[in-house]
């Protein structure tokens, strides 16, 4: 018998977990792969020595994420924050480089500098307020209604063909598109413009860390300390059904990180017919293409002040971003696909052999698509670095179709667990400003599908689970700082 039960061991499930055991519950944690970790999990994909983040690579939030920090995941783990956030190279060997220093991004914006400081500077000064709002579901009363306010002007502008008058190089506007394409969707448009201005604005703030040990070692935080308050984990166990998640715990608490239909399978029979109609109408979006690969050696780019660059969007100019985006949401393969990288080798020795290195990467394709698309990714990696082919050791591809395989919430390879659209910010899955409740009492969602919405942040699980404690056990939400470790 246990308190409660949370079913998924991904970042929201664990924060979570981590939640309700702090608050002196006893807890089961049922993960159906036989890793912890969801998408925050990191193997050999390549070669033996290679450690690859098989999902999650890029992390602005491990800083800025509130439950993070309250978690003091900093001072549980090794998160080393580069000087540079993310560059963008151009086809001429320029490239548009995120500095954590603002002035020396401004600087080398040249004519447009000035322009791109009018559009952060007030973003950076209100960053906590603009993390919080955009941190919590959207029907909420900001804490900061200033920030609140200057983000929303800036997502207007940016989210809108206004953004195009703001610049007139190319590498700013490139910057621009190429953070907002983290999130899925239309560029320019209000979604996407509103995850980019807040990541673009964290680069430069705390920055964008590169967790040491892979993605794997922000998860491992987390089981670490649900371990030492008793929890249990258990690997290789797929919950199918409410009644069995009843019958095998006794708990009073249910906590789901499952997806808004993982929810629909599980409590389908016992929900009201409302809601699961609201559930129903959920939409998935598009699904990533995800290529890895094992190097000899650093990626040999044109501008070499890539080489230590941990993070790229590798796409070209806004234009070439957009017109990739809408071929993806149009149904078709981009012969020319907007693509992330992540090169942590160059901070992180533990990846990869001595000398040699890892490279991470992904590009964005229609759902469920099983097209491999390792051909148009290196096409794209050696438009901006030639010759990479000859640095290849090997390469591990992971369609859109094997992601929706290799973990039921990316419902046709939408690694966000529900598509990211304005309406989908505030319906997440439901209009609430408690979105994790659900209509049995005891039953709480807490994945992606739930506000605030995909990244590794822990936020969806950590409101999930205080949620639960106050309406179930009366409980305020606990102290998770390391102090109290044990
Ligand atoms: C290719 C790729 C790249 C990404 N890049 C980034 C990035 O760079 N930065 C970033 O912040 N985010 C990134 N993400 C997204 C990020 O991984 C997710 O937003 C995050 O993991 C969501 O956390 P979660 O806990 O809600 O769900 P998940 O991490 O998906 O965890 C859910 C867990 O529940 C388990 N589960 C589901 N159903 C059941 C069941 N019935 N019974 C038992 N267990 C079950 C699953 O096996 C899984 O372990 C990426 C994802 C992918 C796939």
């Amino acid at each position: 018998m246990s308190d409660a039960v949370v079913v998924g061991a991904g970042p929201n499930g664990l924060a979570a977990a981590v939640t309700l055991a702090r608050a002196g519950l006893s807890v089961k944690v049922y993960e159906l792969a036989s890793q912890l970790g969801g998408g925050t999990r990191s193997a050999a994909l390549t070669l033996p020595g290679f450690l690859h983040d098989v999902c999650s690579a890029v992390h602005p939030m491990a800083l800025a994420s509130p439950f993070f920090q309250e978690f003091g995941l900093a001072e549980r783990m090794e998160l080393r924050v580069p000087e540079v956030s993310y560059a963008h190279p151009l086809d001429d060997g320029r490239a548009g480089i995120a500095y954590r220093d603002l002035n020396r991004t401004v600087a080398e914006l040249g004519r447009d500098g000035a322009a791109y400081r009018r559009l952060f500077a007030p973003l950076l000064a209100r960053v906590e307020g603009i993390t919080d709002f955009t941190q919590h579901p959207l029907l909420r009363i900001p804490a900061d209604p200033i920030a609140a306010f200057r983000y929303a002007l800036a997502v207007a502008e940016q989210g809108s063909l206004l953004g195009d008058l703001r610049f007139r190089g190319e590498a700013a506007p490139a910057m621009i598109a190429g953070v907002s394409a983290h999130s899925i969707g239309k560029i320019p448009s209000l979604a996407t413009a509103g995850a980019g201005l807040l990541l673009g604005t964290l680069a430069h703030a705390g920055g964008w860390p590169v967790p040491i040990g892979g993605s794997q070692a922000i998860a491992d935080a987390m089981a670490a300390d649900f371990s030492a308050h008793g929890g249990e984990i258990v690997l290789n166990h797929r919950v199918e059904s409410l009644a069995q998640l009843k019958a095998e715990t006794g708990a009073k608490i249910q906590l789901l990180d499952v997806s808004a239909s993982g929810l629909l399978e599980i409590a389908g029979t016992e929900l009201p017919s409302r809601f699961i109609r609201s559930l129903r109408r959920f939409r998935y979006g598009p699904g990533a293409c995800k290529v890895d690969f094992a190097l000899s050696g650093p990626v040999p780019w044109t501008n070499p002040e890539l080489a230590a660059v941990a993070t790229l969007h590798l796409a070209g100019t806004k234009a070439e971003i957009a017109r990739s985006e809408a071929q993806v949401a149009a149904g078709q393969h981009p012969e020319q696909p907007y693509v992330l990288v992540s090169q942590p080798s160059p901070h992180d020795a533990s990846r990869a052999p001595l000398g040699q290195q890892v490279l991470w990467s992904y590009c964005h394709v229609p759902a469920g698509s099983t097209v491999d698309m390792t051909e148009a990714v290196v096409r794209q990696i050696e438009r901006f670095a030639p010759g990479f082919r000859d640095v290849v050791l090997a390469s591990k591809v992971i369609t859109a179709a094997e992601y929706a395989h290799y973990n039921p919430n990316y419902i046709g390879g939408d690694f966000s667990a529900g598509a990211v659209t304005i309406r989908q910010l505030l319906k997440r899955p439901v209009v609430s400003a408690r979105p994790w409740r659900t209509p049995i009492p005891g039953l709480y969602l807490g994945s992606s599908s739930t506000a605030p919405g995909p990244s590794v942040h822990g936020l969806c699980g950590w409101y999930a689970a205080q949620t639960a404690l106050k309406d179930v056990y009366g409980l305020a939400a606990p102290d998770l700082s390391p102090s109290d470790a044990l």
